[in-house]
This record gives structure tokens, C-alpha cells and sequence, in this order.
């Protein structure tokens, strides 16, 4: 009765021709926007971190009350679905509109660790300040897909229903890679079934701009292992003679780079029109200042002539993140025995992974400095990069969307980073328009002390969603 009536109310405000059906949600929701902030709050107050086994309790417990909450909210077989040694994941779904697209909202529950971090404010009591969220997983990724329940809550109190049909999956194993999430898809394909996918879970270039992320960078692991000497010996004895295994190390590990310590080879082919569109993604030298907490005096490395965001986005970068490097704690005057780093690569979009192990192989084993032994190890786990081109009814759709919410449309971004949920969701399901978006930011500090979430977008991403549905419907509806 109460859906007939909203009907009814609907239809009439359309012919008066004062508001439109999306408007008029869209203005529920953003008196909502106070209630939203609250339940998002309410889920942040639980530490889910999915990499501690210590809160893998956490986990399920957040996973069952979002499951409650999507029942409550008007989902059919809202489920904290589970299993066996996997975290769970939350699937819902709306399929009341026969003919109707369906789109896929996926998002993740579960947190990073605070460990060895100072925070303002306590990780998991989110605060407000200066018209931010404090907390652990407030844009990464609890903001994220809360706004999209904010949206579904404004267009079934104004209408009892929803624009088209809609399946949620809240994943509870992001932060540590995804491990299941395919075995969930393979368990539960008819959760995964859709005409477009909304994969929240990313970042806008500004508070003020938008993003629509279609390209990652993908990540392999590589072991370099230098050995000389069958036992350390002394170095002011044999030095001079005797090769320094550390030193060897550093300056094979080196050749890898140019001055700025930039990959060398192999360099990825940026076309010259995405490189011109680049430059107007504001990574300016106080973002990349801020963003990359540089200490005062240092600077972004030079540009060299190619936007910021190529280099970040669309080039490969190599990091050392572990060596057995002689420590301050075990310093002795010594040449050692052997040496060992294990190097983070990241792939650039369109590469190969084989060109690239080809190259940094051929690099690594020719003549050695002081004859040293080296061994290459690769990673079998790898998280494949990946590049999107997004065309299409959807993407019209929802940059239509965004500029009735942001006041312009998606800006197409990169990442630098490697997530192996796209590259999964890429491989699976590439053919469907995948539209990555989320509320994060450049201040976010994902992963770091001090994470938030800017209000601003919080609101304006609830809106963009209201209209997106509204959109998509339309766009997709016989497509
Ligand atoms: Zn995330």
C-alpha cells in the first residue's frame, strides 16, 4: 500500500514538472547524509582486520551485522556467506524489476592493521575534524560501499523500489589480496551475475574532481641472491681483493635504474594523446609533497618532460623491500658471506610480465661485479596489471551521473598500485562495463596513521550513486 502511494506521489511530482523522480531521491538522500555518517561510523567501531588471525572474530561479526543490516534495509538473501578457511563475504540482492539491467556493487569490509602507527585520534573511534573522518577504513573501503547503501535507502523510501536491479558483494579478504574471492565467484556465480559492475574501492584525483580508475599497475617479487665467500672474513685484511657481496648487490641492483632511479628498461609506449590529457590530473608538486610525506627539502623526482601521472600510472618502478644487508646491530668490519634482496617490481599497464623479467634477468646475471655468484627468483604469485578502455552506454551513464552530483564528469585515472580484486574482476568479467570509482582521496593516507575520508565526497558520492542507478537503468535497458 505504502509502495502504491509513493507511486503515485512519484509520478505526480514528475508531471508538475518540479522535480524529477532522481531528484527528488537525491534530495532525500542528502538529508540522509547525517544518518549514513552514523552507520558508517557504527561499522568503523569494529576492528576487522583480516590480515590478524586475532581478528578474524571481527571480521565475521562486522560481516553479520552489514548481512542484518542489508535484510533490514530491504535485500533479498542478504548472507555472510563463508568458506572454509576463507573470511566471509556478504552477497545481497534486489531482482524485483523483471527486464530491468542489473548492476553489481562490489566493496570490502575488512580492514589494514594499525600496528606501529601514531594516530590523532584512535584508529577505530572515528573523529571529525576539519570536515574529515578519522578513522581506520573510512574511505578504504567502509565509505566506499556505505554510500551506496545511503543511495538505496533514499530511492526506497521515495519510490519502495530501485531504478534497476541491484547485487551486492561486500568482501572480506581485500586487504590481504583477495585470496577467495574466486572461489566465492565459482561458489556463488549467481551473486556475481550482472550487466555493469561498480567496483568501489578506488581514488578521485581531488576532493573536488571525480575518478574513474581504468588502468593498475601489476606487482612480482624478486629474489636477487649474491654469494662470494664461505665465511665473512676481515675486511681490512682481504678488502681490496676479495669482493664486498653487499656492495655487489647494491650495484646489480642498481643497473636496473637511471639517475633518478627510474626503471631503465623496459619503458612502456604512453601514447602522446593520453600523455597531453595527463597533464590535467592535478598532481602538483604540493600533492605529490603531501601525498608522499616528503620530508622538507626533498623533492618529487623530475618530471623529464612526461606528466607525473605516466610516471605513476603508466611506467613500470622497482622497490627494495627487504635485504639481509648487514644492520646497524650487527655491524662488524667484515666482508660477508652472501647478500640477498628481495626487489617489489611493478608492472606498467600494457607490459608484458615475461618482457619484463626478460629484461631485468639479462640485466642482473651479465658480468657481475667481482665475479660474484647470483641467483633471480620470481615470485608465483603475482597480481597482473591491467588497462581498461572504458566505452559505451554505461560510461556516458555515469559521467552523466557524476556531473549532476560533482558538477563534472569522471576524469580517467591510473594506479600505481597493484589490486588483485580488478584484475580478477578484469579476467573474469573484462566483457561488462566495470566502473571503478570510491571515495578515497590524495589525503586519504590508505593504509597509513591518520586515514579519512573527506565529507564532501562522502555526500557527493551518495548523490553521484542515485543517479548512476537511475542512468544505468536507462542506458543499459535493451542495450
Ligand atoms: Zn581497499
Amino acid at each position: 500500500m505504502l509502495h502504491c502511494v509513493k507511486f503515485i506521489l512519484r509520478r505526480s511530482m514528475c508531471y508538475s514538472g518540479k522535480m524529477s523522480t532522481p531528484e527528488t531521491v537525491a534530495a532525500h538522500a542528502r538529508e540522509g547524509v547525517p544518518a549514513a555518517l552514523n552507520a558508517l561510523c557504527a561499522y568503523l567501531r569494529i576492528p576487522a582486520i583480516s590480515c590478524d588471525p586475532a581478528h578474524a572474530e571481527d571480521v565475521g561479526r562486522l560481516a553479520q551485522t552489514v548481512a542484518a543490516d542489508l535484510a533490514a534495509l530491504g535485500f533479498d538473501d542478504a548472507v555472510a556467506r563463508s568458506l572454509p578457511d576463507a573470511l566471509p563475504c556478504v552477497t545481497a540482492s534486489w531482482m524485483k524489476r523483471p527486464g530491468a539491467p542489473t548492476i553489481l556493487i562490489y566493496g570490502h569490509l575488512d580492514l589494514q592493521p594499525v600496528k606501529g602507527e601514531t594516530w590523532t585520534s584512535p584508529p577505530h573511534e572515528p573523529t571529525i575534524r576539519n570536515g574529515r573522518l578519522y578513522a581506520r577504513g573510512a574511505a578504504d573501503d567502509m565509505g566506499g560501499w556505505v554510500t551506496h547503501l545511503a543511495a538505496i535507502r533514499a530511492w526506497f523510501a521515495v519510490t519502495g523500489e530501485l531504478p534497476c536491479n541491484v547485487r551486492l558483494v561486500i568482501e572480506g579478504e581485500e586487504e590481504i589480496g583477495s585470496p577467495n574471492l574466486e572461489r566465492y565467484m565459482d561458489a556463488f556465480p549467481v551473486c556475481f551475475q550482472a550487466d555493469a559492475m561498480v567496483l568501489t574501492d578506488c581514488e578521485n584525483p581531488s576532493i573536488d574532481i571525480p575518478g574513474l580508475t581504468v588502468s593498475l599497475r601489476g606487482i612480482l617479487e624478486l629474489t636477487v641472491r649474491c654469494t662470494a665467500l664461505e665465511a665473512d672474513i676481515h675486511s681490512g685484511l682481504w678488502g681490496g681483493m676479495v669482493p664486498d657481496v653487499s656492495l655487489a648487490l647494491v650495484q646489480l641492483i642498481s643497473r636496473l635504474v637511471d639517475e633518478d632511479g627510474r626503471v631503465k628498461a623496459p619503458r612502456s609506449e604512453v601514447p602522446d594523446a593520453w600523455c597531453s590529457a595527463a597533464w590535467a590530473v592535478p598532481l602538483t608538486r604540493d600533492v605529490i609533497r603531501e601525498g608522499g610525506h616528503l620530508c622538507a627539502g626533498v623533492e618529487p623526482l623530475p618530471a623529464r618532460g612526461m606528466p607525473p601521472a605516466a610516471h605513476l600510472w603508466r611506467q613500470p618502478a622497482v622497490t627494495i623491500v627487504a635485504t639481509t644487508l648487514p644492520t646497524l646491530d650487527i655491524k662488524k668490519n667484515a666482508l660477508r658471506r652472501s647478500a640477498e634482496a628481495i626487489l617489489s617490481v611493478r608492472v606498467a599497464p600494457g607490459m608484458a610480465d615475461e618482457d619484463l623479467k626478460a629484461a631485468f634477468d639479462a640485466e642482473l646475471v651479465r658480468d657481475p661485479p667481482g665475479g660474484v655468484k647470483v641467483s633471480l627468483e620470481w615470485s608465483t604469485q603475482p597480481s597482473g596489471a591491467w588497462l581498461y578502455e572504458p566505452k559505451g552506454p554505461a560510461f556516458a551513464a555515469a559521467d552523466r551521473a557524476y556531473t549532476r552530483s560533482w558538477g563534472r564528469p569522471l576524469l580517467q585515472v591510473g594506479v600505481g598500485g597493484s589490486i588483485p580484486f580488478v584484475a580478477l574482476f578484469g579476467r573474469r568479467f573484462g566483457d561488462l562495463p566495470l566502473i571503478l570509482n570510491g571515495v578515497i582521496d590524495p589525503l586519504t593516507t590508505a593504509h597509513g596513521p591518520d586515514e579519512s575520508l573527506d565529507l564532501g565526497i562522502f555526500e557527493k558520492a551518495i548523490l553521484a550513486n542515485v543517479y548512476l542507478y537511475d542512468e544505468l537503468a536507462s542506458a543499459l535497458t535493451g542495450a
